[in-house]
Parts: C-alpha cells; sequence; structure tokens
C-alpha cells in the first residue's frame, strides 16, 4: 500500500528534494497535503503534478486571490492546517516539515495528531519549541525524525545503540563561502556572494546563516535539545569537504562516524523509507579519496564572532526565541539590502545584550501564543532600532 505524505514547505529546497525522491518511486508515496507561504504558481504545479487533495497557502492575501484557481482542478485550498484537519482526518505515515524559520513551529504542533511520524527539517521550531513538540509527540505516540543531515547522522548512528554514554559529539561545518577570506574584505560583501555556498545547494536564509556559522550554532542548541546533551559535550569542526556528517566519541573508548554525499535527499529518503522497506540510493558509492588527507580546523572566533552567542545558557526560555527571530529578522534585512555583512553580526550580538531583551532570558514561555507575541516585539523592536 502506498504511504501517504504530508510536505509541509514543499516550494523550497528541501520541498522539492522531497518531491524529486517521490517522482521516482510513486509506486510506494502518495503525497496527500503541500504547502507554501506565497509562491503560489510552483504549489499549484505541484498539486497537479503529484495529484494532491489538499494544499494550504499561509500568506493570506494570496489565500483570498487563488481560492478558484485551485477549486477548478477540485484541489482543496485552506490557509492554515488546522482547517485541513476540520475536514480531512486521515494520518500521513509520514509528515515533512520543511518550513524556514520560526513559522514553522506552529504548522508542527497542529498536524502531529495526524501524522504517524514527523520528520523536522525546519530547526529553528526544534531550538525554539522542543519541549512542546516533545510533548505533543509523545501524547499521540509519532515517531520523530530530525532532517539536519548532521542530526539525521547522529540519530541514525545511536538508533538501537543501548549504552548511549555519549562523550562528546562533533558537529562539522563547510565553514561556508568565506573560509579563507579576509576579514576586512567580507565586512560589507554583497548577499548574492553570500548565497553561494561552497558544497550545498540550499534556500536563501540558511545559505546566509551557514556563512556566518549562524547555522551551527542553530545546530548545537538543536542537538543538545533532541539529544538531551549538554552544549559542552558538543564541539564544532570545521570539515570543508563536507563528507563527514557526525562524529560520536562515546566514554567506552569507541568513536562512530557518518559520512555521506552533500545531498539533502540521503536523510530525506531515508527518513521517508517505512520499517519494511530500504532505500537505494541512485548514485551510492564510497568515496573514500575525500577522506584522504582530511583537514580539520577549529573555527576562529574572530572570524565568526556570533560563536560567542554559545556562551549563553540556553534552558527552553525566550532566550531561544529571541535569538532565533533576531536572526531572522536581521538576515532578511541583509537580503534586502538594508544592512551590511558587517552589521548583521555585530547588531546580532549588541541587541542580545540589551536589558530590553535580558530581562526575559530565565523565564519560560507557556504555550506557541507565548512564543508568537515575543516573536512580533522582536521584530518591532529590530525596524524600530534600525530606522533610527
Ligand atoms: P527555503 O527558503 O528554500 O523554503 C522554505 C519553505 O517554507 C518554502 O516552501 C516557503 O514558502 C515556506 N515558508 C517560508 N516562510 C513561511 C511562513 N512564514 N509560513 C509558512 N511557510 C513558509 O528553505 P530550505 O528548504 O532551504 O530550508 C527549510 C528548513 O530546513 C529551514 O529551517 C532550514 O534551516 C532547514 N534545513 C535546510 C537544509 C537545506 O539543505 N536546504 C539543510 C538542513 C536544514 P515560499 O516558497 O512561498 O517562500
Ligand atoms: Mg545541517
Amino acid at each position: 500500500m502506498r504511504k501517504n505524505i504530508f510536505l509541509l514547505g514543499s516550494t523550497g529546497s528541501i520541498g522539492q528534494t522531497t518531491l524529486n525522491i517521490i517522482k521516482k518511486d510513486k509506486k510506494n508515496f502518495r503525497v496527500k497535503l503541500l504547502t507554501t507561504y506565497s509562491n503560489v504558481d510552483k504549489l499549484y504545479k505541484q498539486a497537479i503534478q503529484f495529484k494532491v487533495d489538499d494544499v494550504v497557502i499561509f500568506n493570506k492575501d494570496e489565500y483570498v486571490k487563488n481560492i478558484k484557481k485551485f477549486k477548478l482542478k477540485k484541489i482543496n485550498v485552506f490557509s492554515s492546517i488546522v482547517d485541513v484537519f476540520k475536514i480531512n482526518k486521515k494520518k500521513s505515515h509520514i509528515t515533512i516539515n520543511a518550513i524556514s524559520g520560526i513559522d514553522g513551529l506552529e504548522p508542527s504542533l497542529n498536524i502531529i495528531k495526524y501524522s504517524s511520524n514527523l520528520a523536522i527539517a525546519n530547526k529553528e521550531s526544534i531550538i525554539c519549541g522542543w519541549n512542546f513538540l516533545k510533548q505533543e509527540l509523545f501524547k499521540n505516540k509519532t515517531g520523530f525524525i530530525p532532517l539536519d543531515s548532521e542530526h539525521f547522522s547522529i540519530w541514525s548512528l545511536l538508533k538501537n545503540v543501548k549504552n548511549k554514554n555519549i562523550n562528546k559529539i562533533y558537529l562539522t561545518a563547510s565553514g561556508g563561502p568565506f573560509l579563507n577570506s579576509k576579514i576586512n574584505k567580507i565586512k560589507n560583501i554583497n548577499p548574492k556572494y553570500a548565497l553561494r555556498h561552497p558544497n550545498w545547494k540550499m534556500g536563501k536564509k540558511i545559505s546566509i546563516d551557514s556563512a556566518t556559522m549562524m547555522n551551527k550554532i542553530f545546530e548545537v542548541i538543536e542537538a543538545t535539545k533532541i539529544f538531551e546533551l549538554n552544549i559542552k559535550q558538543i564541539e564544532i569542526l570545521i570539515h570543508p569537504k563536507s563528507y563527514l556528517h557526525a562524529i560520536i566519541n562515546f566514554n567506552n573508548g569507541l568513536t562512530k562516524l557518518l559520512a555521506h554525499d552533500t545531498s539533502m535527499s540521503i536523510p530525506i529518503a531515508n527518513a521517508m523509507y517505512p520499517n519494511d522497506k530500504t532505500y537505494n540510493h541512485p548514485k551510492n558509492k564510497f568515496k573514500y579519496e575525500i577522506l584522504n588527507g582530511i583537514n580539520f580546523i577549529k573555527p576562529d572566533i574572530k572570524k565568526f564572532p556570533l560563536l560567542a552567542i554559545l556562551n549563553y545558557k540556553f534552558n527552553n526560555t525566550y532566550l531561544e526565541i529571541i535569538l532565533v527571530s533576531l536572526n531572522d529578522a536581521l538576515v532578511k534585512k541583509y537580503l534586502e539590502y538594508k544592512i551590511s555583512y558587517f552589521s548583521l553580526q555585530s547588531i546580532m550580538i549588541k541587541l542580545l545584550k540589551k536589558p530590553y531583551f535580558t530581562k526575559y532570558y530565565s523565564t519560560k514561555p507557556r504555550n506557541i501564543n507565548d512564543i508568537k507575541t515575543m516573536v512580533d516585539r522582536v521584530n518591532i523592536y529590530v525596524n524600530k532600532y534600525l530606522s533610527k
């Protein structure tokens, strides 16, 4: 029987990669739900191609403008996940959340009930709302799979391991497009260069985060939550070839490493295939020559000043929400050419120290509405700060 898939954020990079996997194996999978924020043309093409029943357009204006277009093709169109499931009660075998930014949290929380498994690429939601996600997953007996390649690798290495006596986890980072650039040369670098990641093809926001190392900072925090580790047990290592995705050193003296090509289709496809089937990668090959002369580098805080953020105590308080939403807002400003590459990082560090925010660093949000209120507050603050 074909397995039902719900795909949130289908119009993005991870969403498209997921659909490319399904395209090659339509006899095993059936896409039941696709979503976009505002890329309606792409969503429409995807919905027709994959004969999808339900779609969500989260942007309200675009939703209203396009209801008729989808209805004409007998596709149900909604503006929220809650509305979809007022009508449709059928569960997915797996739901994939490939939305970018903190707005991915609420759709996950609302769809867990209708998902046998939830695979999340959306790291921002794990960082900001892991406690809420965990509770909901447990309540509904929904399985969880992290899709971020490093976390998928760690998760795979730990699967079926009885003694999870972990000493340290090393998260590898490519170093981004400016690893070998002089700091002075990149202070005002145009976003189009920051978007050119050496190894991965990704959405715009995560590409900028990879250049500044914010992506790896997020991944450290993400790993502490998913694998219940102390932040001191995780170390970042720059590995420019990006072939090793996880290194776990256990207290018993063993160290496990996991390698794969820089293609997100590998973690996504391995997460999608049910237990009774295995995934055969079409271009499978162990490229041992990449590991010859492997060259790990410890990241330099002068080059990647945002690394100082790892000195904060992340304890599921508003700190995580403020960090993620400040970064969402500032990356957007950088991509709109409103601030420089240097300011993106210096303003980030400066604003995190403002008493306006620090007073919340020991308080925990009680629910998703508390989180949303804080996100709005951060956005208003950033806009005011930059208009001064
Ligand atoms: P993209 O920017 O390419 O795609 C994001 C998707 O989310 C699009 O479908 C977009 O719709 C939708 N979206 C954006 N904002 C909202 C919103 N406010 N509400 C609802 N939907 C929204 O991102 P990526 O695919 O690169 O990344 C997705 C997530 O996966 C991120 O959290 C990223 O950190 C993580 N990730 C990505 C990797 C990669 O290789 N790309 C690797 C590891 C993790 P629209 O098209 O209308 O903008
Ligand atoms: Mg990653």
